[in-house]
């Protein structure tokens, strides 16, 4: 496993790769959910690059940048036991560079749900994607479903923008008790820990109440909410069913729809979603 600190060591192994290239693009501090990514990108191509990189440009001034959990060695010892062929560090410097001022700005879909909570979020996410894609050049990325509306934004900025590599997504990865795996989880105290499985619980009784014949979207936003209302520690940020290509909020559930969500416990905002079929 070779590990690269700049964009010119890793343009220069890129070009001596031959075959598929695929690439997980992480912020570290990794867990059973970012192994999957690898292990599937491992399966179906003929190398794998992970980034390793805490972007502080998806960060608003008033999240957890400076307090994100980072752990090289650890992440290091887990990619090399997954066989990852070249890990990307870079450095700030390395990635936004004095005055820099290029923006990806991947409109409708990322205005709402986290992108309302969060804005500027996902112009950090968009910017630094297109960054990376551009100079590790993959013929596959991999992203996970434990952030829905990211996958959405990708995939919208690869079509608009005629972007190489095809993005793969996989299924979330939880704990034995549903709860999704997460770099942030780490924040919980063994009370918020249990708290948290509100989340998974809420979406669980979505998909329940959709099994069952539930059509009214609106119903069910209020089943969950009332659900998550009986946890104390547990503060709502949004509770959304939605279109799952666009995210755009339904009333009536007549397509392929998501249930997601954002929810604090304590001060960790956890998000978390669920495809209703
Ligand atoms: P992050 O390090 O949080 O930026 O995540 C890097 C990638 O891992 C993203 O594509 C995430 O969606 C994905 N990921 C994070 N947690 C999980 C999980 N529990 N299951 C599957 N994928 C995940």
């Amino acid at each position: 496993m070779t590990i690269v600190k700049t964009i010119s060591e890793i343009r220069a192994l890129r070009q001596k790769l031959k075959g598929s290239v695929g690439f997980v693009p992480t912020m570290g501090f990794l867990h059973e959910g970012h192994l999957a990514l690898v292990k599937r990108a491992k399966a179906e191509n003929s190398a794998v690059i992970v980034s390793i990189y805490v972007n502080p440009a998806q960060f608003g001034p008033r999240e957890d940048f400076g307090a994100y959990p980072r752990d090289l060695d650890r992440d290091l010892e887990l990619l090399r036991k997954e066989g990852t062929d070249i890990v990307f560090v870079p450095s700030d410097d390395e990635m936004y560079p004095h005055e820099f001022s290029s923006w990806v700005d991947v409109e409708k879909v990322a205005e709402r749900l986290e992108g309302a909570s969060r804005p500027g979020h996902f112009r950090g996410v968009a910017t630094i994607v297109a960054k990376l894609f551009n100079i590790v050049q993959p013929t596959r990325a991999y992203f996970g479903q434990k952030d829905a509306q990211q996958v959405v934004v990708i995939k919208r900025m690869v079509a608009d923008l005629s972007m190489n590599p095809e993005v793969v997504i996989v299924p979330t990865v939880r704990e034995n008790d549903g709860l999704a795996m997460s770099s942030r989880n780490v924040y919980l105290s063994p009370r918020e820990r249990q708290a948290a499985t509100i989340l998974f619980k809420a979406l669980t009784l979505a998909r329940q109440l959709r099994r069952d014949g539930e059509k009214d979207a609106e119903k069910i936003r209020r089943k969950m909410t009332a659900l998550i209302r009986k946890e104390p520690l547990a503060q709502i940020d949004y509770v959304s069913i939605a279109d799952a290509g666009t995210l755009e909020e339904l009333d009536l559930i007549d397509r392929p729809a998501v249930a997601s969500l954002a929810v604090r416990i304590g001060k960790t905002r956890l998000i978390d979603n669920m495809p209703l079929e």
